[in-house]
């Protein structure tokens, strides 16, 4: 019973009871107007009641109703470093230079700086910087050499167990990706290092006849089954499957904004990898997004 005129008239109930018994009318005349008065508060809420019933289940034309799970458990994270936004253009107070917000050293004159942000160390590649270049191995006989546009930050998610009413939190472990020219990303996951080169958008109708009834397979098995599925005239073996929120973005040229909460879905077929980027429809920071390119050794990577 909220927002509505039963309220209203049930104080008005009380209201009349005060009024007439402080202006000593006879009796009658003010348990006839609280009746009254009380009668309609009544029949107002009542209706308000039904009305709250009848409203907000609408089942989905087509296909099953949507089942409380694992996928749809809340996400729980830190507030205090998702909001932070990452100054463009810094300058050391000393001598000028360029400086990133996480520098706790000009790399031009040596002062000591006071980090702006205190992002998390990454797991891998820590030593990758913005601006410069890396060169890549892969596929044998392939060398090539990258610009380093941007970084995102990753933050690793998990659930306690599985279910519903689980909320996905930080495991602490935190992974980056590169951006990189010539439209190619560099992904690290764990022990995993990716170099991604072909990128594709996805719908969720994409998502859910290509990727899900595989993944969803591959949850229901604790991660442990063998599950394979056809994509592009390959058979793909799912890897892993999970979660991850983007602590931060550094640079330019990112395809997913700081906040954005996602599910992955990390695939291979032999050396060639395939990654599904998914996000909830509706605005929480990314285009769902299927990415090809290479499983690479750490080693293969040289800053
Ligand atoms: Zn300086």
């Amino acid at each position: 019973m909220k927002n509505s005129n039963a309220w209203v008239f049930l104080f008005a109930g009380i209201f009349a009871m005060w009024f007439c018994f402080s202006l000593r009318l006879p009796p009658f005349i003010f348990i006839i107007i609280a009746i009254f008065a009380f009668m309609i508060g009544a029949s107002e809420a009542k209706a308000e009641q039904q009305s709250q019933y009848e409203v907000p289940y609408k089942p989905y034309p087509s296909g099953p109703p949507v089942v409380a799970s694992a996928a749809t458990a809340p996400v729980e994270l830190p507030e205090h470093k998702m909001s932070v936004s990452v100054p463009a253009d810094l300058k050391c107070p000393s001598c000028g230079a360029s400086i990133k917000p996480t520098d706790t050293k000009c790399a031009f004159c040596g002062s000591s700086l006071r980090p702006l942000i205190d992002l998390p160390q990454p797991a891998n590649l820590a030593s990758l910087e913005i601006g410069t270049t890396t060169r890549v191995s892969y596929e044998q006989f392939t060398d090539a050499q990258y610009l380093i546009r941007g970084r995102l930050l990753y933050t690793e998610l998990w659930q306690a167990s599985r279910g519903a009413d689980v909320p996905w939190t930080p495991t602490g472990n935190h992974f980056t990706g590169f951006v990189l020219d010539q439209d190619a990303y560099l992904l690290n996951w764990q022990s995993r290092f990716y170099i991604l080169t072909k990128r594709l958008a996805l719908s969720d109708t994409d998502i859910n006849r290509d990727f899900l009834p595989s993944a969803k397979q591959f949850a229901q098995s604790n991660q442990t089954a063998n599950v394979e599925f056809s994509y592009s005239g390959l058979r793909w073996h799912i890897v892993d499957i999970g979660r991850f929120a983007i602590e931060s973005v550094e640079g330019e040229g990112a395809h997913l904004s700081q906040g954005a909460i996602g599910r992955f879905i990390h695939a291979s077929s032999g050396d060639l990898a395939l990654i599904i980027e998914d996000f909830q429809s509706g605005g929480s920071g990314g285009q769902d997004t299927l990415w090809q390119g290479y499983l690479i050794k750490e080693s293969n990577i040289h800053s």
